[in-house]
């Protein structure tokens, strides 16, 4: 059995291309000294202290403009975001670097002290049906072969109103009910994508990835946020509410306050965009408010469970497939990447993600044990602990990261990159149309909007 990949289902077609084009400058960057340029008298407000927005003031920074965050939390990282409250690096957003070949993140986890753990486990996977009955290994590789399969060409048999479910579900009425099928789509397209039943069926596999080897933050993936936060003038717990560029100096409001810049770098998620908690003076053009309603924001949501002992199968993931898609269908087993850790990581996506945040702890604990006393027996303990997040509700970003819904076309990510008047700027994960969701396409985003403020 494969290892379950965020993006691994992707074609790697050009893959080598942007990563010949972006390593120089991406290394030049993060290698650039703090002293080498004087002040040049320009002050610019990055809007949000998550990966895209630190890593454009840090350049920035480097470059000799006044540079001053803006974050509406009381932390720095945003969607890498670490919680150690167990005594266990619990990571609430991202936990992977996708692919390590020439992805920035790579170089950065070594810069910042990030360690991690590389999760491949051909053939070292158990996934067990309901009942506890374990599939066979077989079974299970040649339905992941025939998923790359119909994921090759699923597109050819769609349009442009329909999504990837439709689509899907016509081609293969057999597999609807499948639920080996349904744990497939759930792990290797919604988790990577977003809801199947709003997904493009001509974009769902859109983007670009880095080859080589999947890695998990071991220590906690906000040491990256945390190292390039370092000597920057980050102010926290400002949440922004208007931004006015009528003038020429930008005035941005953020708790009753008021602060001019010459730019403003706007880095707040998809979500916080869609939700229309920012007021721009004059609003949005057109063509950015379309592309704001049309790209999708899925929901993840990530839970750890822990316990005084093991008591599961010692392999790097345990696969459950249940009547129900998206619903802790798979558990990563930390103990795996940290021995001292008794505790085991679960997902829930899309729909079932959401419901979650109505549900209580012990609700939660409750769903996930059916599970986990289906395949290894009722008298196993309770867990000690639960982590979780909610994504959908967060305010800081309302989901989880973008996706390309039905509507969606590529220049939408262009369209919410393109700044406007050279006074404000845009960065975030749901810019970067070749590497949008993940943390190296936020970082490269923000590289991207700090050399555009640069060259002015
Ligand atoms: C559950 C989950 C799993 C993921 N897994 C992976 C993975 O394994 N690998 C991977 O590469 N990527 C993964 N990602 C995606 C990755 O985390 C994001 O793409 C990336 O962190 C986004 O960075 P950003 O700078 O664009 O946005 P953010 O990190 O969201 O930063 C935006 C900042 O703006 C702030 N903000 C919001 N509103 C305001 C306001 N009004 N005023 C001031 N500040 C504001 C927020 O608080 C936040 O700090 C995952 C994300 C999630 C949620």
């Amino acid at each position: 059995m494969k290892q379950i990949n965020r993006r691994k289902f992707i074609e790697k077609t050009l893959t080598g291309l942007p990563v010949l084009l972006l390593t120089p400058s991406l290394l030049a960057s993060s290698c650039t000294k703090r002293d080498d340029n004087e002040p040049n008298g320009k002050t610019v407000i990055v809007i949000g202290a998550g990966i895209s927005g630190l890593a454009a003031a840090k350049k920035l920074n480097e470059k000799g403009f006044n540079v001053i965050v803006l974050e509406a939390q009381d932390k720095v990282g945003g969607r890498l975001r670490t919680n150690r409250s167990l005594g266990i690096a619990f990571d609430e957003g991202a936990s992977w670097i996708h692919g390590i070949n020439g992805n920035p993140i790579t170089t950065l986890a070594q810069e910042a002290g990030m360690t991690t753990f590389e999760t491949i486990d051909d053939q070292s996977g158990a996934c067990y049906d309901i009942g506890g009955i374990l599939r066979n290994a077989t079974t299970y590789d040649n339905a992941q072969t025939e998923l790359y399969s119909i994921l090759s060409s699923l597109k050819n048999s769609g349009n442009a109103a329909q999504s990837f479910e439709t689509v899907f579900n016509n081609l293969y009425p057999a597999k609807v009910n499948d639920r080996l099928w349904q744990f497939l789509l759930s792990t290797y397209v919604t988790f990577d994508t977003g809801d199947l039943n709003n997904l493009s069926s001509l974009l769902y596999d859109e983007g670009e990835e880095f080859d080589g080897a999947e890695k998990i933050a071991t220590n906690g993936y906000d040491t990256i946020p945390k190292y390039l936060a370092t000597g920057l003038n980050i102010q926290m717990n400002q949440r922004v509410t208007k931004i006015d560029y009528t003038n020429a100096k930008v005035k941005v409001t953020h708790n009753g306050a008021e602060t001019e810049a010459d730019y403003v770098l706007v880095t707040v998620p998809l979500g916080v965009l869609k939700n229309n908690t920012i007021q721009f003076l004059p609003a949005l053009p057109t063509i950015k408010q379309t592309a704001i309603q049309k790209l999708g924001m899925n929901c993840v949501n990530k839970f750890l469970l822990t316990w005084n002992n093991t008591f599961w199968d010692n392999t790097q993931y345990i696969v459950y497939t249940p009547a129900i898609k998206d619903k802790f269908n798979y558990f990563v087993n930390v103990n795996k990447f940290n021995p001292t850790a008794n505790a085991l990581m679960t997902f829930a996506y899309a729909d079932y993600a959401r419901q979650t945040e109505t549900m209580s702890d012990a609700q939660v604990i409750g769903e996930i044990m059916v599970h986990l006393k289906d395949i290894y027996g009722n008298s196993i303990p309770s867990p000690t602990n639960l982590l979780r997040t909610k994504w959908q509700a967060n305010e800081n970003s309302f989901g989880a990261y973008s996706y390309t819904a039905v509507g969606t076309e590529m220049r939408h990510f262009d369209d919410l990159a393109e700044e406007i008047n050279d006074k404000i700027f845009f960065a975030g994960e749901h810019t970067e149309a070749d590497y949008f969701s993940t943390a190296h396409g936020a970082y490269l985003s923000g590289i991207r909007e700090a050399d555009k403020i640069i060259a002015l």
